[in-house]
């Protein structure tokens, strides 16, 4: 079989919801090592896109294809299983248990080992927790609790608990919503060393944050993509400028 050429191939993706077309016949193309970010106007679709991605939402026509997987066809824990991963804008951290706990019990179950194996298991655990957490710049917090961590760093908790299952396409939506200018800076740099193995997909509304982060730009307007490209291409195209502008 012929290696694909995208990592994620969405075509003619559509849903209807009571006749209202939310997303309509959209296709567009996300390559490997990419940051790709949706932007556009409330309730232009962004959240359903992801949503009928990883499976929350049924489509009504279209294709998502991930590598050589027709993603439409599967059910949600089957899409996570075939690594791509969602955060959604509320993080669904445990409170009560630390930051290494939060990791630990996040790391795929099943990847086989019973028994004697278990000790082995518990090292390559440790390994990857510590791994995570300094991808996310919580390695010197993995003892705390947290509840008692900041805004920001719980965000980054969350990405760390979808990095620890090693997802080739991760999700988020608005990432940066609610953190501080330091912390939006370190998230870009978070999204920037996690990319080496994996692509991201990021729906924000903070334009620097976007012009930071973006290789490519998606603008979506009533359910379809009204402009594409670099920040700079889309930014300087009228029909995103009335979009934004005009009401
Ligand atoms: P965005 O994320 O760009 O703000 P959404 O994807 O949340 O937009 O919503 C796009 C449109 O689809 C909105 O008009 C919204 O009201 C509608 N919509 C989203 N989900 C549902 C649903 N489950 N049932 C009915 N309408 C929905």
């Amino acid at each position: 079989q012929m290696a694909p050429d995208f990592l994620l191939a969405v075509e003619g993706l559509t849903v209807s919801f009571d006749g209202f077309k939310a997303v309509d016949d959209l296709s567009f193309y996300v390559d490997e090592n990419e940051i790709r970010v949706i932007i556009g106007p409330n309730g232009a679709g962004k959240t359903t896109v992801l949503d009928l991605i990883c499976g929350r939402t049924r489509a009504t026509a279209g294709s998502v294809r991930f590598k050589n997987t027709e993603l439409t066809r599967l059910k949600e824990y089957e899409i996570v299983r075939a690594g791509v991963g969602r955060k959604f804008q509320n993080p669904s951290i445990y409170d009560d248990l630390t930051v290494f706990e939060n990791l630990e019990i996040s790391y795929p179950r099943g990847r086989g080992v019973v028994g004697a194996l278990t000790f082995k298991r518990d090292a390559a655990v440790k390994e990857r927790v510590q791994e995570v957490a300094e991808t996310i710049f919580l390695a010197d917090h993995l003892n705390q609790r947290a509840e008692y961590l900041s805004h920001g760093q719980k965000q980054w908790l969350e990405i760390g608990m979808l990095l620890i299952q090693d997802p080739e396409l991760l999700m988020l939506d608005e990432p940066v919503a609610g953190m501080s200018v330091a912390e939006r800076k370190k998230t870009a740099e978070l999204l920037n060393r996690i990319i080496k193995d994996r692509s991201v997909i990021v729906i924000e509304h903070d334009m620097k944050f976007v012009e930071d982060i973006a290789h490519k730009v998606t603008v979506l307007h009533q359910g379809k993509i009204l402009s594409e490209g670099t920040m700079a291409k889309v930014q300087s195209d009228p029909k995103v400028v009335e979009v934004y502008l005009g009401h």
